[in-house]
């Protein structure tokens, strides 16, 4: 037959090769654990991630093994992405923060063969090992170090097994629908469950989220993903850099206000990505510096939902524009960016801005559903809340180790948030199911509270929690912690919901608190608030 197209696959190492054939000299600037600032770039970090994967099959590490890491954003890690991927194994990116027994678990679970760790979690790897059923190496990750080796017997360093590796050879040739990586969910109910990212959907994932009005990461960018990069693959942007030839900037350990806001100034960081927790500190650490972020032009927030006050801060101070995105492990992330149409563009400002607060508009790519509860499809009007379904070319089908479909008979992925859909496609989450609020039969939002919470200027962070009621089974309170030197009283910050929300949906209660519980992945651990002050109204009553 003659008329056909080339068909190649969607590798993980066609991305690599790309970036070290057309932008080898971009930079890749990586902050080590010790604090010290690497130089190095795309066409370096190829060659490093093609030795590693020779050396991987020297050390006969099975094909299709998964391989765990333990590490900051760093250059390293970032070979391993592609080493490993490329290499025809799966790089399982391991949340360092989870408790020791879900670590334990997620290594056992995942069957992981090596291990890749950052020194910071040597002690942690050390007291763990015993327990580890299947891995037959840990890597450190760095040059040779005499000290560590006394810490655990048969310690690799990286730098040395890299060395043992040859780049001669061109990638091997992968299937496309080989998985590429693996994510456990941050799971706050049961034990953590896996997402298989293949290397087909990590490539479409890189293509279609990356869109003019997705993520939109161009060659002329500095790009620093805060999010961890094992944290659903930091949001894909280490592929998208390579495809697109970005420079970008791994910050390390220190996620600290004050060193985000050294790193935007002295590397021109034009556009960073993380959740709203971390923009809370830049913005500290950047009245504490002075530092104005000139270079920035954009940043990426989602994880949790961007309270509207933070775009409006960073806007009228630093002149960046905060870009709301929302998703999930399950969804390889990118489920909906926010950007406006071209028949927004004459709206008033402020017009303009309430817009921007949804969480977006899903790219080519992927496609949203509201349904209630039989299944039915809701209308997209912007008004009626249902259960968000999703379907697309990156998202989940089934659970690592499960051979049951994650999906609805019809094929959506259940997100378990509720949200909103307009007639564009905007769409706006309203809680997460178990989060949300039933007061005598209606709902009140979470996200929405905490939202104006954030926005009294004695704020720093709050989050609204369901507290049991006699007579209306669930009232809103909120647990606020106070801006640095504010003492705000209740009664000044319940008079700041009103005229905000419907008088009955104002909490019944502000209690402070000095900070909130964080998860795994900084966001706010509302299990462990409801623990402590689900009874609060009982006690009162
Ligand atoms: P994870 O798989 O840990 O990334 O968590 C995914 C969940 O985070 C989603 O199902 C949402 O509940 C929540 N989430 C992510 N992005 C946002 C956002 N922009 N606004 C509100 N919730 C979000």
């Amino acid at each position: 037959m003659f008329g056909t197209m080339m068909t190649q696959a969607l590798s993980i190492s066609s991305l690599i090769v790309h970036a070290q054939k057309y932008h080898a000299a971009t930079e890749v600037v990586s902050v080590g654990t010790d604090g010290v600032v690497e130089r190095s770039n795309w066409g370096a970090v190829a060659t490093g991630a093609r030795k590693l994967a020779s050396a991987l099959d020297k050390l006969g590490i099975s094909p299709g093994a998964r391989c765990g890491t333990i590490a900051w954003n760093n250059r390293r890690h970032l070979e391993l992405y592609y080493g490993v991927a490329g290499s025809g194994r799966v790089t399982h990116t391991i949340n360092p923060r989870l408790t020791p027994e879900q670590l334990t678990y997620i290594v056992n679970h995942a069957g992981d063969e090596i291990l890749f760790i950052d020194s910071t979690f040597l002690p942690a790897v050390a007291k763990l090992k015993e327990y580890f059923e299947d891995v037959r190496y840990i890597v450190l990750l760095g040059p040779r170090d005499e000290d560590a080796a006394k810490v655990i017997d048969g310690l690799l360093f990286y730098d040395e097994l890299v060395g043992t590796g040859s780049d001669a050879e061109p990638w091997p040739e992968v299937d496309e629908n080989a998985p590429a990586s693996l994510c456990y969910t941050s799971g706050t109910t049961g034990n953590p469950k896996g997402v298989q990212f293949t290397h087909r959907s990590t490539v479409l994932h890189s293509l279609g989220g990356n869109q003019p009005d997705g993520l939109g990461i161009s060659a002329r960018d500095v790009v620093m993903p805060v999010v961890p990069m094992f944290h659903v693959n930091a949001w894909g942007t280490p592929y998208i850099a390579a495809g697109v030839g970005a420079k970008i900037v791994l910050p390390g350990a220190a996620l600290d206000g004050e060193s985000l806001a050294r790193l935007i100034d002295a590397e021109q960081v034009t556009l960073s990505l993380g959740v709203p927790t971390i923009w809370i500190g830049l913005l500290a650490g950047l009245e504490k510096t002075g530092s104005k972020a000139e270079s920035m032009t954009r940043t990426v927030v989602g994880g949790s939902a961007l309270p509207p006050s933070m775009i409006t801060t960073f806007r009228d101070k630093y002149g960046v524009e905060l870009i709301h995105a929302w998703g999930m492990t399950e969804t390889s992330p990118l489920g909906t960016v926010n950007r406006l149409l071209q028949k927004h563009s004459n709206l008033p400002a402020d017009e303009q801005a309430r817009l921007r607060e949804s969480q977006g508009r899903p790219p080519f790519g992927v496609d949203l559903r509201i349904v209630d509860e039989s299944g039915n499809e809701l209308p997209r009007d912007g008004e009626t809340q249902g259960e968000l379904q999703i379907r697309g070319h990156w998202v989940l089908e089934s659970y690592f180790g499960q051979e049951e479909s994650a999906l609805t008979e019809d094929g959506w992925f259940d997100t378990g948030d509720i949200a909103t859909l307009d007639s564009d496609g905007y769409m706006v989450i309203r809680d997460r199911s178990k989060d949300i609020i039933k007061s005598g039969g209606e709902w009140i939002s979470t996200v929405e509270l905490e939202n104006i919470a954030v926005s009294h200027p004695d704020l720093i962070n709050a989050a609204a929690i369901a507290a049991r009621h006699p007579k209306w089974d669930e009232r809103p309170v909120v647990i606020a912690v106070p801006a640095p030197g504010a003492s705000p009283t209740e009664e000044d910050v319940l008079a700041h919901f009103k005229g905000k929300v419907a008088s009955w949906q104002i909490p019944d209660r502000v209690i402070f608190v000095d900070e909130l519980p964080l998860g795994a992945t900084g966001k706010v651990r509302k299990m462990k608030l409801r623990e402590a002050y689900a009874d609060v109204l009982l006690e009162q009553n």
